[in-house]
């Protein structure tokens, strides 16, 4: 590393901070800086900051939005209004938006509960969830949290939060295998997953 410019082995250290980017994949992310232009360089240090400057949680389902309200919730004439998809993290969001196999609305958690890495109901988006239903029009929940031990452990808390407001509540099924990633999966297993999802 002690070869390279003092610039240039900066730029290889902020790349290598990016999750599953070693340090030779950060160092050809740097060499392709290097080699390109002024305006392509310009470009994506706009888009860096302009993200970390515009975007910021909608304002009702907390996932991520340009503006008061996401994709998603600016589409509401197109969606199923009376149905929530609860989902761990935007990622998992955008997964099931691509499997096309839903069209209600979502509400993204930021996290799961989590007591042994001090995760608990109030870290994450429970309380904003209940308000909505408490909001009435809701008649369905689909919970899609990561069948994990934690993403399990919430979608039990949400369903006992819940359970008496008259709301059906589901629960992912068939497809996503245990210790799976909802972010990692392809569309035809969450599809089916929706598709088989079970009553809670
Ligand atoms: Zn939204």
């Amino acid at each position: 590393m002690n070869s390279y410019a003092p610039a240039i082995e900066k730029l290889i250290k902020a790349f290598a901070r990016f999750p599953s980017v070693g340090e030779k994949t950060a160092t050809r992310m740097a060499s392709h800086v290097i080699s390109a232009s002024r305006e392509e360089a310009a470009h994506l240090a706009r888009c860096l900051l302009d993200v970390k400057d515009e975007i910021r949680f909608c304002s009702e389902c907390f996932n991520l939005a340009q503006g008061d309200l996401c994709e998603v919730c600016k589409n509401k004439e197109q969606r199923d209004v009376t149905t929530i998809c609860v989902v761990e993290d935007p990622d998992s969001l955008v997964s099931i938006e691509e499997s096309a196999a839903y069209k209600g609305l979502y509400h993204v958690l930021h996290g799961a509960i989590s007591p042994l890495d001090g995760i608990g109901p109030d870290n994450i988006r429970i309380s904003e969830l209940l308000q909505r239903v408490a909001k009435g029009g809701v008649s369905e929940i689909i919970i899609a949290t990561n069948p994990t031990v934690a993403g399990e452990a919430t979608a039990l808390l949400i369903t006992n939060l819940l359970g008496n407001n008259g709301v059906k509540i589901s629960r992912l099924a068939l497809g996503i295998p245990l210790g799976a990633d909802i972010r990692y999966s392809d569309r035809m297993t969450i599809g089916k997953s929706l598709e088989f999802r079970r009553k809670v």
